[in-house]
């Protein structure tokens, strides 16, 4: 018999133990009996049943083999709002949010789309930011677009979900855009080494990788710019640290009379790609 204090400092030892961060403990208990941190501080003497007690640590234990938190309570923060998230999404990430920050300053209005959208955390967050803006978000997962559209009706985000390969949604139906954004995958299989082993493990290969070093999807997406982006069209990426110049120079390279900028993020590493199309 533990208390639920009990409970909740043998999780944190236990993660601890194994370098997982230890506010976890909390949350989970936390989303297992859909309370908050007060809540459950005030019932912290009480004793927890041996049923919950036994999900509990199954849920710690699953985290401890590296099983994302995230997919176990369901949910993800991005942006100061509360995305539903599954197996079949990425986890969002902080450097993400940077990338959203800067579309904001820079686009105030138009119609925009948000290329491999997941969770919807880039398209839906800058709808719900500046309703001026006409915003497309698709995927090639039909999985991630269930979640996608969760995500839309639970923060009333009216955004136009579409289903297909890259470009492809937007050439089919003729949708041209004024801003392109996307966080496309960008590993190269050769990276594994460099990423935690929750990402490696659980998070959905096809969201992560990418053919060609990892450029793959930015050839594909810069290639067909002109059937997809108006005159003077934006496009923003997100990137992997070490892709700054490469995506830059593939850039140039289509388009050269375009003005690029890589920008870096706050731990000073090239992360995003601004470019003012000029065809
Ligand atoms: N935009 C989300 C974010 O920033 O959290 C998810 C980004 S995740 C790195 C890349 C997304 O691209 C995944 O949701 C994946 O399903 C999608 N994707 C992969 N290949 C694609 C393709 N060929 N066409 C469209 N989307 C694709
Ligand atoms: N930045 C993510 C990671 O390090 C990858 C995102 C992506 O491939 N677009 O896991």
């Amino acid at each position: 018999m533990l208390s639920f204090n009990e409970a909740l400092k043998e999780a944190k030892i236990a993660l601890g133990k194994h370098h997982k961060e230890t506010r976890i403990a909390s949350l989970l208990l936390e989303d297992m009996f859909q309370m908050d941190q007060v809540a459950l501080m005030m019932r912290g003497t009480e004793t927890i049943s041996d049923n919950a007690l036994k999900s509990y640590r199954e849920a710690v234990e699953r985290v401890i083999e590296d099983y994302p938190y995230q997919y176990i309570t369901g949910r993800a923060h991005f942006y100061g709002r509360t995305f539903k998230v599954n197996s079949h999404t990425l986890i969002p990430r902080n450097e993400t949010e940077e990338l959203v920050y800067h579309v904001l300053d820079k686009v105030k209005s138009g119609k925009i789309v948000d290329i491999g959208t997941g969770t919807g955390a880039i398209g839906l967050t800058l709808k719900l930011e500046n309703k001026a803006l006409d915003v497309y978000v698709t995927d090639i997962s039909s999985d991630a677009l269930r979640v996608t559209k969760q995500n839309m009706d639970a923060l009333d985000a009216k955004v136009t979900i579409l289903n297909g390969d890259m470009l492809k949604p937007l050439t089919d139906k003729n949708i041209k855009v004024d801003v392109l954004i996307s966080n496309p995958p960008y590993i190269a299989e050769s990276e594994t080494d460099e990423m935690s082993a929750s990402t490696v493990k659980y998070e959905p290969h096809s969201a992560l990788f990418a053919e060609e070093d990892g450029l793959y999807f930015y050839r594909n997406i810069i290639e067909g710019l002109e059937f997809v982006l108006n005159t003077d069209g934006k496009v923003f990426f997100e990137i992997g640290y070490k892709q700054g110049e490469k995506v830059k120079d593939l850039f140039l390279s289509n388009w050269p009379k375009s003005k690029v900028q890589v920008i870096k993020d706050i731990n000073g590493q090239d992360r995003i790609i601004y470019a003012e199309w000029v065809k």
